[in-house]
């Protein structure tokens, strides 16, 4: 951390996730901006972080407030539900969790299918949810944002992870999981949060991200 003129410039942030899927795609959002980026993976001494929020919220801000405080490093989580309507909203906040502790990706995306087996075409309709939080010191940031699809009958694609097989978008007229990743982060839920995080984060803080260059040198 410097200071510059009353400003503390942040110059690294740490992503609170062990999922290396995410961490990868957030990285590619946030490669346009000035500040270094860490993964927990430099920092192998925080283990699993108990995620045991009621909420998306809840969760995402757990994470971050927990790396922020082992770390001390501004610390940016988020915490995804994909929202199925006939299953009434379900798996959400349980997604990772949906066919039992310790569950697989394919576990999860095969009970899913399943309970889905006698719901017709037409009401298959379910939301990728993401909550985005962003701790540093007092400073706590929420954002959130989220994408409409409909839940295949079959996987469909080999790229991504977790639901993304099963996650098709009509727009892109394909699942997740037959997106590239630069696909994919542009229209996606955990993107649009994303991209609205950076946006708030640049206003708040606008020495310390994507103005670097025009600081005052000292
Ligand atoms: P988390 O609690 O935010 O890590 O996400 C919960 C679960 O939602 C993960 O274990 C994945 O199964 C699923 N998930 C989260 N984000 C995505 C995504 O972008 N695509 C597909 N599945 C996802």
């Amino acid at each position: 951390m410097i200071k510059i003129n009353n400003f503390l410039i942040y110059m690294k942030l740490i992503l609170a996730t062990h999922n290396k899927n995410k961490c990868l795609e957030m990285m590619g959002i946030l490669s346009n901006m000035n500040i270094e980026l860490l993964s927990l993976h430099e920092f192998p001494e925080i283990g699993e972080i108990i995620e045991d929020g009621a909420t998306l919220e809840e969760n995402a801000l757990i994470k971050a407030r927990t790396v922020h405080k082992l770390t001390k490093l501004p610390a940016l989580a988020d915490d995804t539900g994909l929202e199925v309507d006939a299953l009434g909203g379900d798996p959400g906040v349980f997604s990772a969790r949906y066919s039992g502790e310790n569950a697989s990706y394919s576990d999860n995306v095969n009970k899913l299918l399943k309970e889905m087996e006698n719901v017709p075409n037409d009401k298959r309709m379910a939301k990728f949810r993401t909550v985005m939080a962003f701790v540093e010191g007092e400073m706590e940031l929420i954002v959130e944002d989220c994408v409409k699809g409909i839940i295949t009958n079959v996987m469909k694609g080999i790229d991504g992870f977790g639901y993304d097989p099963v996650f098709y978008v009509p727009e892109m007229n394909k699942t997740y999981a037959e997106m590239s990743m630069k696909e994919k982060n542009q229209i996606s839920h955990r993107g649009k949060a994303l991209m609205k995080m950076q946006t708030l984060l640049q206003e708040r803080l606008p020495k310390t991200f994507n103005q670097m260059e025009d600081l005052p040198k000292t």
